[in-house]
């Protein structure tokens, strides 16, 4: 007695359904105009002039939208990525 095969328990799966990203790439934010990394004070910008290009386009685009006359068949949605 006493001599009882031990049971061999299934182990978990490797892959956690609760963490779906890896623990070991802690990548910084980048500024969505420029890349550059993102400084605390900026947020979500690199500096304040990229805060102020995204803040003038913010503008622009409601002015454009609130009713400018124009004639370019351009879509609301895209965004001008081609101005440095
Ligand atoms: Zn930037």
């Amino acid at each position: 007695m006493g001599d009882g095969g031990a049971a061999v328990t299934a182990s978990e799966p490797p892959n956690s359904p609760n963490s779906p990203k890896p623990p070991n790439s802690p990548k910084p934010p980048k500024c969505p105009l420029c890349g550059k990394p993102v400084d605390a004070k900026f947020k979500p910008f690199c500096s304040k002039r990229c805060a102020n290009i995204d803040l003038h386009r913010w503008l622009s685009n409601s002015y454009a939208i609130a009713g400018a006359p124009h004639d370019e068949d351009e879509d609301p949605a895209a965004e001008r990525s081609d101005q440095d």
